[in-house]
């Protein structure tokens, strides 16, 4: 699977959205690491968990069974799963010996309650004066490794930064959670077990090439370690070893080799340095809000010939193809979005995620804070609602493709149906406003 969030951590607490209008579910932002959580990727989430021989024996079912006992049953079968793909007696030994699932795990994994937050509301915390602050002077404090490392990987230092606050508060919350536990844990729980067995198995690689001993390998309870929450999924395909002392050590007070992965992890993804994640923007008085689409890109020339111009009136810097996005509808602020959103979005596909880290970044670079006001009457639809409002567009003719409370392209394409049927602005926002119109 294509794992794109780091903190793939508490994979599922997200539901994702893409595109103008789209409004991602976000955990409470007052937990310190500001995170937008989860498995990001809709490619995660569509993982099932395999049916394995204490699921498909109800007589060996873990409640009836012991949980315990399915434990070190599914243990057994996992272990020759993990040999399959290399992992050798040592490692096994090492990671396992004395090992139980652990209680705490399973009840964070039932009871994640559903935060929903607004954009503005995230954003309130993920660029608050106190990260921002804390943001100069980590960059103060980091300076010549930074430069170091935003001259090897081409990814401006503020914006590596940016994610690091936004993931552990600098290394404040990294976790301390023994990860292979708390993975073995979720990998037998089974709600989402493929997508964890997994993350168990790249645990495993990173023990066996010797980067940390298992024991010291920790976490966030749902496997997101280190300085800048690598799931081991990213550590393998993106961790270096940027001091050069043989490991590549992302749990260590010293962030150096985190915050080079991060930005080895951005280069990959794509990012072009000198390039905005966006810009705000103004819209024009009867702006098409049609055109507010991931699809719909223009050079900013060309939006300014529509009158979308920065907030200071003046048309925006050139830096390529740009899209128009409006994460709280055209009630709220709107960004020129450039490439370098998407490389950020391979990070975490959260467009609030997206947005908290590009807008701290410019904050700690000393950027202006966002201008434009936010639909603050209004609220984020609970998982309930939104399921709700797929339901009543389907069934006044607008189909969804299902209903799933998830706020994707087809629903937001629905909810613009709607809106131009009704002679509203179609911009696909999903808001409580709309639900009530549909009831
Ligand atoms: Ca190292």
């Amino acid at each position: 699977m294509r794992i794109t969030g780091i903190c793939a951590a508490l994979a599922g607490v997200l539901t994702l959205t893409h595109g103008a209008g789209a409004e991602g579910i976000l955990p409470d932002p007052s937990l310190a690491p500001i995170k937008v959580t989860a498995t990001v990727d809709a490619a995660a989430s569509s993982l099932r968990p395999k049916v394995r021989p204490v699921d498909a024996n109800p007589d060996l079912h873990p409640a009836v069974f012991g949980v315990e006992d399915g434990f070190i049953l599914w243990l057994d079968g996992f272990k020759d799963r993990a040999r399959v793909a290399g992992i050798g007696e040592r490692t096994l030994q090492e990671a396992f010996n004395g090992i139980s699932p652990d209680p705490e795990v399973i009840k964070r994994d039932r009871n994640q309650s559903e935060f929903t937050k607004t954009i503005w509301q995230y954003l309130a915390s993920a660029a608050s004066d106190t990260r921002i602050a804390n943001g100069k002077s980590a960059l103060a404090a980091h300076a010549q490794t930074l430069d170091a490392i935003e001259a090897r990987y081409g990814v401006e230092k503020e914006v590596v930064v940016a994610v690091w606050g936004l993931e552990s508060a600098y290394g404040t919350y990294r976790g301390s959670n023994d990860v292979v536990r708390s993975l073995a844990t979720l990998a037998h729980e089974g709600r989402r077990g493929a997508f964890f067995e997994e993350q168990l198995i790249s645990a495993l690689k990173i023990l066996q090439n010797g980067d940390i001993p298992a024991r010291s390998m920790t976490g966030s309870w749902a496997g997101a370690m280190g300085h800048t929450q690598f799931i081991p999924t990213s550590y393998l395909a993106y961790a270096v070893d940027f001091d050069g002392d043989g490991r590549r050590d992302i749990w260590s007070e010293d962030p150096t080799d985190a915050l080079a992965s991060t930005a080895a992890y951005l280069r990959k993804s794509g990012w072009t340095k000198g390039q905005p994640w966006g810009v705000e923007v103004r819209l024009p008085e009867g702006f098409d809000y049609a055109l507010a689409n991931r699809k719909t890109t223009k050079t900013p020339a060309d939006w300014a010939r529509l009158d979308v111009v920065g907030s200071d009136g003046r048309v925006v810097p050139d830096h390529g193809p740009a899209a128009i996005l409006l994460p709280a509808g055209a009630q709220g602020a709107a960004f020129m979005i450039f490439e370098n959103f998407a490389a950020i979005e391979k990070y975490n596909a959260a467009d609030a995620y997206v947005i908290g880290v590009g807008h701290l970044s410019d904050r700690i670079s000393g950027g202006p804070a966002i201008l434009s006001g936010w639909p603050a009457d209004d609220r984020a639809l609970t998982f309930a609602e939104r399921k709700e409002m797929q339901q009543r567009l389907t069934e006044a003719g607008f189909d969804t493709q299902g209903v799933d409370g998830r706020i994707g392209p087809n629903t937001i394409d629905a909810v613009r149906g709607f809106q131009r049927a009704k002679g509203l602005a179609p911009d696909g926002y999903a808001s409580l406003g709309l639900l009530q119109r549909l009831r």
